[in-house]
């Protein structure tokens, strides 16, 4: 995450330290002596089907501005991981998704996320840009601009899907996406 310089409880600056009892670097207040724990944040989004294609959203805001990805975005307090996913459907493309089960979840540790992508129907085949997307649209799988995915976590999401469309049975998927050096990814399924 961004560093942190001062408390977000009381305002004074604070500095990297291992407290006591702890085992890792974390943001103390000089003041108030609060620990400010830093965690990895959950994505979660969904494939909304409808018939043989699948909605997608190009996007409207940065980062990957112009690119295209499935509808998605962190976890709201209040709202379990699968009405998250579906609140980024309509909040994305104006959208309702329904009979909604877990498709793949991904851990990508070199941004600290944590992607459960969710396969689920489109109700009527309905959608249009919210204020994040400049366009949506439903793809059959030869539409797939997959040279223009803003997110190589959706890529791999959409690639798995395939996958499992031709073999008739959609699994439920466990994966970790690492960066190499190069800058190229690997996914590591268990
Ligand atoms: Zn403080």
């Amino acid at each position: 995450g961004m560093a942190m310089k001062y408390c977000s409880t009381c305002g004074e600056s604070v500095h990297l330290k291992v407290p006591e009892g702890d085992n890792r670097r974390r943001y103390v207040c000089q003041s108030c002596q609060t620990i400010h724990y830093e965690n990895p944040k959950i994505v979660t989004g969904c494939i909304a089907e409808y018939n043989d294609r699948i909605l997608m959203c190009r996007r409207a805001i940065e980062p990957r501005h112009g690119l295209w990805t499935l509808p998605a975005g962190f976890m709201e307090n209040g709202e379990t991981n699968r009405q998250g996913a579906a609140r980024e459907t309509a909040e994305e493309a104006n959208a309702e998704v329904d009979d909604m089960s877990l498709f793949c979840v991904f851990s990508i540790k070199h941004i600290n996320q944590v992607y459960t992508m969710y396969r689920g129907n489109l109700v009527g085949g309905k959608a249009s840009p919210g204020t994040e997307s400049l366009e949506t649209a439903l793809l059959a799988e030869d539409e797939i601009p997959w040279r223009d995915i803003a997110f190589q976590v959706i890529a791999e999401t959409l690639k798995r899907y395939y996958l499992d469309r031709r073999q008739g049975r959609f699994d439920t998927h466990y994966g970790d996406i690492d960066k190499r050096d190069d800058g190229s990814f690997s996914v590591d399924y268990y």
